[in-house]
């Protein structure tokens, strides 16, 4: 395989994009977490740094999805999750920089604390349909309902699914191999691992894709937060072809290009698990960075757990990509109630 950052790109032709976000992120060496766990060599992609909106992962995905919303006339954009939900909140923002509203559905009933995301989505005044049940399937169905009911009342919505996963979000990740591709080459650094947390499977299909797009040499694990590992296999195929063949430049995944592990989940999407917490306060106190409760945290466990099982060698090189999601630390007060 020739060296990174040498080949001419392949002929790909990309959608149209709205920029949000300010790129490229910071690629940073995280010496301290590094030298605490005894190695391997880790750096940081500092995708929370997307800079707009509070930042994290999916300000890349809504460039795209913007993009086409404007293309399409809309006035309102509809999404939908749950009350802590960045995608939310970041797609609430985008609304309102074009000009448009955000009408959301959120799974289970109204919180009674105004924290985190859900309060940021009060600024920016977003108006929210509950589904009074905890099925975060339940959303999906009710996004198109709700759009539904907005066409029939003379508006133009644009629906944006759950987590904004599908093959045109996933573009934003394909952008993003393209972006590290840049700093590794600059750094003159060939890692063999980019870590990630996965929930709606969109920002590991993107990565995939792009790696296989530009012949990186990494793997690319995803430690999920909420579905099955087989679930999750299933979406980040699908999502990565769909998304290659969007931007006219097919793939083959075979399932072993497909990584992702599933004991990192523990009780269930949202609820913080001891070594969440232990990864969230080790990285605050080796890097002074801060990683979230629902997937950073549970991202970082998972590398942890990695390493510490000898599954990640401590003599390979590691991307750990930080997708954001702070706001949700507020809302989660008693992960700083154990005193150590
Ligand atoms: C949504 C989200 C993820 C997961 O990304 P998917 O594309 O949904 O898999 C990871 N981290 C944070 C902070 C997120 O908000």
């Amino acid at each position: 395989m020739p060296p990174t950052g040498i080949r001419p790109d392949p002929p790909i032709s990309m959608p149209a994009r709205h920029p949000l976000a300010i790129l490229p992120t910071p690629l940073v060496e995280a010496s301290g977490l590094s030298a605490a766990l005894g190695g391997p060599r880790i750096l940081i992609k500092r995708d929370d740094m997307t800079g707009f909106g509070f930042g994290g992962n999916k300000v890349r995905k809504l460039e795209f999805y913007l993009a086409e919303a404007l293309a399409h006339g809309a006035d309102v954009l509809v999404t939908g999750a749950g009350p802590q939900s960045n995608h939310i909140r970041a797609t609430a923002a985008a609304a309102r920089v074009a000009g448009m509203e955000a009408v959301v559905v959120m799974h289970g009933s109204m919180p009674t604390e105004l924290q985190g995301n859900f309060l940021l989505d009060r600024l920016l005044g977003v108006q929210t349909h509950f589904t009074d049940s905890p099925d975060r399937s339940l959303v999906d169905r009710k996004i198109e309902e709700v759009a539904e009911e907005l066409r029939r009342a003379g508006r133009r919505p644009y629906a944006i699914p759950r987590g904004g996963a599908s093959a045109l979000g996933a573009l934003g990740y394909v952008e993003c191999v393209r972006e590290m591709e840049a700093q590794l080459a600059a750094m003159n650094l060939r890692p063999e691992w980019i870590v990630l947390a996965t929930g709606s499977c969109g920002t590991q299909a993107g990565l995939l894709a792009g790696a296989k797009i530009y012949n990186m040499p990494y793997r690319v694990l995803g430690i999920t937060v909420s579905r099955s590992a087989d679930e999750c296999r299933e979406r980040i195929g699908r999502i990565a072809r769909e998304a290659s063949e969007l931007i006219g430049h097919p793939i083959e995944l075979s399932p072993k290009d497909i990584l992702v592990r599933e004991e990192y989940i523990g009780t269930g999407y949202g609820l913080v698990t001891p070594d969440c917490a232990e990864a969230i306060r080790l990285v605050a106190r080796t890097e002074g960075l801060f990683l979230d409760p629902t997937y950073t945290g549970k991202g970082m466990s998972g590398l942890i757990g990695e390493i510490r099982s000898g599954r990640i060698g401590k003599d390979e090189l590691v991307v750990f990509l930080h997708t954001g999601g702070e706001p949700g630390l507020f809302a989660h007060p008693e992960i700083g109630s154990s005193h150590d």
